[in-house]
Order: structure tokens, then C-alpha cells, then sequence
């Protein structure tokens, strides 16, 4: 695969200060299919340097000419369609159908929605005796992972833009050829010099540089709670803002009336896109007692049907992580009825769609993020236990609710701790904020809730 040696910084690629790589590999079959440069503190300085002397000119650039340039950064990602989604698929391994429609597909249209929000956005307000102007909140660490490699970059870079902001990208370790050909799209696209820059390089010395550096105003962080509490603890201390998206242990809610068939067989199909590392997958299904074991049976055939078609998980450390979690929920005494801890492939880091019955809410498998996938079906008697086991874990990033009829879906949902809920199945919906309760993380991304994350008011009294 085709990877620069090289930082994109100030507008052009240049040199990376040590002579440190990062080995990329395609997880389907573990070859290393590229090289990049593994950054340190010398060139995030000098990227950060770049960002803020971009900073003065960009916060000034008229709303419809920033409007423009990321209207043709979403053109450059339509063109280059294809080569994104092969680029995804060789590095993190989705199924290429998948990379196309939802790696590829999904940050075209977010790119799409600030276009039109950095055009029509109220930048400038009146408020009684006030002129209150929301103004770019400054330079932006943004550090993002790997599991949707370009929808994380884009829903972070392309507000910071129509903020009038200017950006340093660290992007994870597996799967940097996105964010390289990212770049290019960037600089095809006419944003001018220094306005985003990317370092490749290591979480704890890239990406802590980054969190840590003076110059940086906002740290906009996608990963895990461990790693988000510290780049929290670290802005605190700097009164630095943060915005922390982190991860997930949703539920999925099926109430006695719902279209039980449908609602399992969504349910299935949610887990398992992106072989299960979605933060916001539905990965508990609660299912009332009176249709357990019917559910149970569905959600088995459902997964074995999902079979060959699951991609690989990301590397060697979440495949052998994954695994570790199915053994645990076999020794706590969940069922297995799909699935299991075997490698279904000697090659790549596959795991088998599994399903596990009998699961109690306390379980490790319905406390813990697993990342893979692996669904767990939990009992329920009424709907205060399902509200109960439902809000039971330390997250609350997402979740689902199915009923025969919407009302009573939109009841029991308001009463979820949860960022956002789809109702009977509903769908992604690229303006509505999207973030956690309680760990789940701090601050929303998408929409213009995302767009006000980098902004902050100026009011003039009169
Ligand atoms: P991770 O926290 O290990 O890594 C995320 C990013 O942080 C990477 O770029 C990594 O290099 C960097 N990083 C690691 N250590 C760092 C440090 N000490 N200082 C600064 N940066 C550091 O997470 P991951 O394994 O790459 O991603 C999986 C996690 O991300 C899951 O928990 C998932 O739920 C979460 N996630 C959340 C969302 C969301 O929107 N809430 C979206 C996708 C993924």
C-alpha cells in the first residue's frame, strides 16, 4: 500500500524528526502492507507551531469561504471514494461492501452536513443589550482510533474548519493510510497551510505530546475510558478544554409488544458490522422472560447466518482480548448458542459471531466493552427491570428500544441514561448530537452540538 515517510505539516509533507516506524498490518492476513513514521514530541511541536501561526488568518476567513472548502473536501472524498474504502479495508479489515457504504459513505456525508452548517450557522447573535460572537475556540489536538479510522477524523476535523479553528491530527497506530490519504484530500481541497496537520505516531508519545502540549486550546479525544481519563485529568490541570467521546456497553431494549423477529434479527446485525468494534453497538439485548428462549433461538440463527461474511478484528491484541472475554463469559456460566472462543481461521484475527444466552446483568460479558463480536441476551420480568438492568453499567453512550407501538418506545427511552436511542431500528441521522452519559465521555460531536464544541462566546454590552 502506498504510505508517505513523512508528517503533513504546514501544508506540505516533511520529514519526521526520529527515524522510528509504525509497521501497518492488514489483520485479514497479517501481512505488513506499510510503513509510517512514528512521531514524537519534535513533530507535534512543530505541527502545533504550524497550526497556530495558521490561526489568526483562519478564525478571520469568512463562514462561506471556510463553507467552501470543506464542500470541496467532501467533493475530493466522493472522487476518491474507492481508494478510501480499499485503504479501510487493508488496514482495518472490514469487508470492502462495508468500507464503501459506511467508512467511506458515512464521513462524506458528516463532510456534507458542516458545509452546510459552517454556511449557515448564527456565528453572531443578539441577546437583549448584547452582540454575543461564538469565535473558534483555537488550536485543536484532535486524537482519534481506529475503529471507524475516517468517520472519527472527519467528525472532529471538519467542525474544527467551520469553527475557524486549525487542527493536529494524531490518529491511531493501525490504521494511519487513512488519515495519510485524509491529508491528501485536505490539500486537494485548498484548506490553506497549516490549518490541519497531521502526526503520525504512538498513543503514549504522539498522542500524550499532543494532549500535553501549551499551544493546543482544545483536546478532542475518541478512544477508551482509560485513555480519555487521562487526557481529561491532563486538560484539567491545564484548564485546557476537552471533549472525550469513550466507549459503550449499550442496550438494546425488546418490549413484549415489539416485533420480536425483526428487533433480534437488527439487533444481530448491529453487533456484528465492524466485527463488533463499534462503541455504540447494542451488545446487550434484553428480552422480556416470556420470549426468551425464542429470542435466544433467533439471535443463534441470526449469527450463524452472519458466518464468513464478518471481517477480521483490527490486530493481534483485540483478537486475543476478545477471546479472553468469550472464556470468561463461559466460566461465569453464560451459554454459548454461536459462536465461541475458537479462531475460526488459521489465518487473521477472526473471531465467530457469537451469542451468549443466560447472561445476567452483573456478568463480566454485560459489565465490561468487549469490542467484538459478541452479543449477550439478558432476561427481564417487567419494564422497571429492564429500566434497571438497561442503566446498569458505568456507560451510556447508546441503546435501543423496539415496541409494537412508537409511544410507548419513546417512554421507555426517556428514561434511559443515554446519549442517543433508535427507536424500532431507527437511523443514523448525521445532524443529531451525538456522545455519552456518565463514562460513556464529555461533550457531543455531530450537528451543530458538535459544531459548538469549538466555539466560545465573546458578548459586547450596549
Ligand atoms: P485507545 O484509547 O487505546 O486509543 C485511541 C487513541 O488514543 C489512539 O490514537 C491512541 O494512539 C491514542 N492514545 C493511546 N494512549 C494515549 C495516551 N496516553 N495519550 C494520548 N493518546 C493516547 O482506544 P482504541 O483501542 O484505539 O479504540 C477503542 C476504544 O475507543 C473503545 O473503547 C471504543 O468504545 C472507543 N470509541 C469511542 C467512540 C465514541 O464516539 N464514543 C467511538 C469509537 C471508539
Amino acid at each position: 500500500m502506498k504510505a508517505h515517510d513523512g508528517m503533513y505539516i504546514d501544508g506540505a509533507w516533511r520529514p519526521a524528526a526520529g527515524r522510528d516506524t509504525i509497521a501497518v498490518v492488514n489483520p485479514a492476513d497479517e501481512q505488513v502492507i506499510a510503513e509510517v513514521p512514528a512521531g514524537g514530541a519534535e513533530d507535534v511541536d512543530a505541527a502545533v507551531r504550524a497550526a497556530r501561526a495558521a490561526l489568526p488568518a483562519w478564525a478571520a476567513t469568512a463562514p462561506a469561504e471556510r463553507a467552501a472548502r470543506i464542500a470541496a473536501l467532501r467533493d475530493v472524498l466522493v472522487a476518491r471514494k474507492d481508494e478510501i474504502a480499499e485503504t479501510v479495508t487493508a488496514e482495518l479489515g472490514a469487508p470492502l461492501p462495508f468500507s464503501q457504504a459506511v467508512h467511506a459513505g458515512v464521513p462524506i456525508l458528516v463532510a456534507g452536513s458542516y458545509a452546510g452548517l459552517a454556511a449557515s450557522y448564527a456565528f453572531e447573535e443578539k441577546v437583549g443589550n448584547s452582540t454575543v460572537y461564538a469565535e473558534p475556540v483555537g488550536v485543536v489536538g484532535a486524537i482519534t482510533p481506529w475503529n471507524y479510522p475516517l468517520h472519527q477524523i472527519v467528525a472532529k476535523v471538519a467542525p474544527a474548519l467551520a469553527a475557524g479553528c486549525t487542527i493536529v491530527l494524531k490518529p491511531a497506530e493501525d490504521t494511519p493510510l487513512t488519515a495519510q490519504l485524509f491529508a491528501e484530500a485536505v490539500h486537494e481541497a485548498g484548506v490553506p497551510a497549516g490549518v490541519f496537520n497531521l502526526v503520525t505516531g504512538l498513543g503514549p508519545v504522539a498522542g500524550q505530546a499532543l494532549a500535553e502540549h501549551e499551544g493546543v486550546d482544545l483536546v478532542s479525544f475518541t478512544g477508551s475510558t482509560a485513555v480519555g481519563r487521562k487526557i481529561g485529568a491532563t486538560a484539567g490541570a491545564a484548564v485546557k478544554r476537552v471533549a472525550l467521546e469513550l466507549g459503550g456497553k449499550s442496550a438494546n431494549v425488546i418490549l413484549p409488544s415489539a416485533d420480536l423477529a425483526k428487533a433480534v434479527g437488527v439487533g444481530v446485525a448491529n453487533v456484528m458490522g465492524n466485527s463488533g468494534q463499534t462503541c455504540s453497538a447494542w451488545t446487550r439485548m434484553l428480552v422480556h422472560t416470556s420470549q426468551y428462549d425464542e429470542a435466544v433461538a433467533l439471535a443463534a440463527e441470526a449469527a450463524a447466518k452472519y458466518g464468513d461474511r464478518i471481517g477480521p478484528l483490527v490486530n493481534a491484541k483485540q483478537h486475543a482480548r476478545v477471546r479472553g472475554y468469550i472464556e470468561r463469559g463461559v466460566a461465569e456460566g453464560a451459554r454459548l448458542v454461536a459462536g465461541g472462543p475458537e479462531a475460526p481461521r488459521e489465518q487473521g484475527y477472526f473471531v465467530s459471531p457469537t451469542v451468549f444466552a443466560d447472561v445476567t446483568p452483573e456478568m463480566t460479558v454485560a459489565q465490561e466493552e468487549i469490542f467484538g463480536p459478541v452479543v449477550s441476551l439478558i432476561r427481564y420480568e417487567d419494564e422497571d427491570d429492564a429500566l434497571r438492568i438497561a442503566n446498569g453499567t458505568v456507560y451510556g453512550l447508546a441503546g435501543a428500544v423496539w415496541a409494537g407501538d412508537e409511544a410507548e418506545a419513546v417512554a421507555f427511552a426517556r428514561r434511559m441514561d443515554t446519549g442517543q436511542v433508535d427507536i424500532n431500528g431507527g437511523r443514523f441521522n448525521p445532524l443529531a448530537p451525538f456522545g455519552g452519559y456518565k463514562q460513556s465521555g464529555v461533550g457531543r460531536e455531530l450537528g451543530s452540538h458538535g459544531l459548538a464544541e469549538y466555539l466560545q462566546t465573546k458578548s459586547l454590552q450596549f
